[in-house]
């Protein structure tokens, strides 16, 4: 295994899905196996610096023990399911929750499966990524994700405009994989502040018709378009 690419390491709170509010050391990852056309974090994780794994545990090292989370993220971490492992063997029980965000693509492997302190935030892309299906609907991973969810170790979030796209999660994620209810969240298409607040009421509304929860963006919110804080 080589040097791993590491865009950012900084301590917040986590500001999507499930876990949201919660204290936690992110660690971003460089690389994605997608080119979503809104990516909002593509300039930051192409940025990444080659870490070895010492160096990376050296800075990791003096936040465990405080009773917080990790959240992996990226780009798309499970390209380095290798390192992450790694960590979580270093840190074993140093930290709460070992957080993947993940978009669905990347199978995440017997040992991360495996683990009860590992959760996973899944943010299958739609078509309003303009990335062909056949690069964002891998199956076999979706069916394993899906089964993670019905145990209470996953949550699908979705980055939705309006109905065509509720309808269309629906029809490509929702149902083919027989993902629960209770594990489904809809979160605004927004890439600042303004757009975030000005379409979060469509996308309660819907909410509430289809019985998902909605998720915050809770980095936009408080620092707008700002990332690493
Ligand atoms: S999967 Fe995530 S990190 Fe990768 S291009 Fe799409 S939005 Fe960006």
């Amino acid at each position: 295994m080589g040097p791993i690419p590491v865009a950012e390491i900084f301590y917040s709170i986590q500001g999507e899905g499930s876990l949201v509010g919660r204290p936690a050391l992110f660690i971003r990852f460089g690389g994605c196996n997608l080119r979503c056309v809104w990516c909002d974090t593509v300039s930051v994780w192409r940025r990444a610096m080659p870490h070895s794994i010492e160096e990376l545990i050296r800075k990791v090292e003096k936040f465990a023990g405080r009773d917080i989370d990790i959240v992996f993220t990226g780009g798309e971490p499970l390209l380095h399911r290798r390192w992450i492992e790694k960590l979580i063997q270093e840190f074993d029980d140093g930290f709460l929750i070992y957080q993947i965000e993940t978009n669905g693509t990347i199978p995440p492997g017997d040992f991360l499966s495996g683990r009860e302190d590992v959760f996973f935030n899944v943010s299958p892309k739609l078509s309003n990524s303009a990335m062909p299906a056949e690069r964002r609907v891998v199956p076999e991973v979706l069916h394993t994700l899906s089964r993670m969810a019905r145990r209470k170790r996953a949550i699908f979030k979705f980055v939705v405009l309006d109905r065509r796209d509720v309808e269309e999660a629906m029809e490509t994620f929702i149902e083919p994989f027989s993902i629960p209810r209770h594990a489904i969240y809809l979160m605004p298409l927004s890439n600042s502040r303004e757009e975030f607040i000005e379409r979060s009421p469509q996308v309660v509304q819907l909410c509430k018709e289809f019985g998902f929860s909605f998720s915050p963006r809770l980095q936009l919110v408080i620092w707008n378009r700002r990332t690493g804080v």
